[in-house]
């Protein structure tokens, strides 16, 4: 933390002064930088990649989870108007129970950055955050590392999209990581692509074995769906060939813990693969740990390349695509808020009166232990939860919001909240929030965020 005297003591040249500053192009971040541009504030992006989209992009975490009721999605909005412009270019499909987001994942790269340029957003790629300015409570602005050294960022309000934490932990804010009860982050994964999969015949395979998903794609775009997965005893039809392929030592007992694997629309021929995935003690603030995953992860896709190959019809000649760029993590820090998200408000269907976005999708828990590797708890059937901007509202720092997985929620409530379309809810939401406070000259805390909702329902949200 530097105050604006040190910055200018250690000559740190100050090379933008925006009204909104977007820190993490992801999945919150993506949507809050188009947000934000569309309200005719300056606004800037930064992100330590090369594209926008995080976790969905540089992840492969595709496709987006079903988010709805009577196949009407609970989010609208901007995370609606991208799931359109992918669907009509034929880059997303549709699922069978109307869920929006089977996406192409280099597409979406493309289309977020449209989207932000269009609005007039100024994007900043490469550039890696590293402290926070403040004065007093009150946050200035950033400094980030990058070619040209180190550079300040100033701005009227920040929005913290990095999916740690991280502006809100260096500017104070108090947060926490983990399952309180066993200290352990939920597992990452690393995942792949395979191409040159005969997904005809592969579809024909799952279907004479039983448990499977496989669906015809929404009308006009030519693609067959297909998801399945294995778990070890949880009834999947391909475990007797995963149990063989352990026993051939092709894959290893672990292998079988958790196997995941989707198509999407716009590439034929390829099944994107939600593994391996990486746990025990793993952290994903800790540089060194997502070292570890990225490593293993790749050995671990060797060998599931191998099986797919070797027991898998539709796969004989697939090849690896590519591994993501990035390890998955589903968990890390979060930060404290306004409010505290509990697993009795997502599972009690609580509502609020400054309700940001809403959620049915169930706790979503993937752990270590073999006996209960995947724990998923489901709302009650036809209700939802709502997500209150209170969440985004960080204790102890002024003039900054968090938007995203790191929102201020139990670990449980996050498991289930954290899925895509609430992060692009957050971001858009975050961003007419940080626009608000501008125009009154208030802090974000003093928002009000019954008059939040009202005016992110004029923009398309359906709350
Ligand atoms: C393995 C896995 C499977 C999942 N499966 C699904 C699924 O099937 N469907 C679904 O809807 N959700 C799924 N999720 C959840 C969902 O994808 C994520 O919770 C969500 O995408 C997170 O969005 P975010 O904006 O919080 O973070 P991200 O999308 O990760 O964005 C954070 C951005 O900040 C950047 N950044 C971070 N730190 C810095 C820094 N210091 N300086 C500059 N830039 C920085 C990152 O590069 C990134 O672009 C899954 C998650 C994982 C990990």
């Amino acid at each position: 933390m530097l105050t604006i005297d040190q910055v200018r003591s250690e000559k740190i040249p100050a090379v933008r002064e925006v009204d909104i500053l977007v820190v993490g192009g992801g999945t919150a971040g993506a949507v809050a930088g188009i947000a934000a541009a569309r309200q005719g504030l300056k606004t800037l992006v930064v992100e330590q990649l090369g594209f926008l989209g995080g976790t969905q992009t540089g992840a492969l975490v595709t496709p987006m989870m079903p988010n709805q009721i009577d196949e009407i999605p609970l989010n609208s909005g901007i995370d609606r108007e991208i799931n359109d412009r992918l669907i009509a270019k034929m880059e997303s499909g549709v699922w069978k129970d109307g869920n929006r987001g089977w996406f192409n994942p280099e597409m979406l790269k493309l289309e977020l950055e449209r989207m932000n340029v269009e609005a007039g957003a100024e994007l900043l790629y490469y550039s890696f955050f590293e402290d926070v300015i403040m004065k007093g409570s009150s946050v200035q602005g950033i400094i980030v590392t990058n070619k040209a050294g180190r550079q300040v960022l100033l701005a009227k309000q920040t929005i913290d999209c990095t999916g740690d934490a991280d502006v809100a932990l260096q500017a104070g804010v108090p947060c926490e990581s983990g399952d309180p009860n066993t200290k352990l982050n939920q597992p990452f994964s690393v995942r792949f692509h395979l191409g040159n999969v005969d997904l005809k015949r592969f579809g024909e395979f799952l279907r004479s074995l039983g448990r499977h998903d496989v669906m015809e794609s929404a009308e006009g775009t030519d693609v067959t769906l297909l998801h399945t997965a294995m778990v070890w005893g949880k009834g999947w039809t391909l475990e007797p060939l995963f149990r063989k392929a352990v026993e051939e030592g092709i894959l290893n007992e672990s292998d079988g813990n958790y196997f995941q694997a989707f198509s999407m629309a716009g590439r034929p021929g390829e099944v994107a693969f939600n593994c391996p995935r990486i746990s025990t003690g793993i952290d994903g603030t800790d540089p060194f740990h997502l070292t570890k995953a990225q490593i293993k992860g790749r050995a671990i896709t060797q060998r599931y390349v191998d099986f797919c190959r070797k027991y898998l019809p539709g796969f004989e000649d697939a090849y690896l695509v590519f591994t993501a760029p990035m390890v998955g993590v589903r968990e890390s820090r979060r930060i404290r808020g306004e409010y505290y998200l509990t697993v009795d408000d997502v599972l009690g269907a609580k509502k609020f009166p400054d309700a940001i976005c809403r959620n049915n999708y169930p706790l979503d828990i993937h752990r270590d232990k073999d006996d209960d590797a995947l724990k998923i708890v489901k709302l009650p059937k036809g209700e939802y939860h709502e997500v209150p901007y209170r969440c985004l509202v960080p204790l102890k720092a002024e003039n900054l919001l968090v938007a995203g997985r790191c929102l201020s929620a139990s670990f449980e409530a996050q498991s289930s909240v954290r899925i895509q379309t609430n992060c692009r809810a957050m971001g858009e939401a975050a961003a007419v929030a940080a626009a608000m406070a501008i125009r009154k000259g208030i802090t974000p805390r003093d928002v009000d965020g019954i008059e939040l909702r009202r005016e992110l329902v004029k923009r398309g949200a359906s709350l």
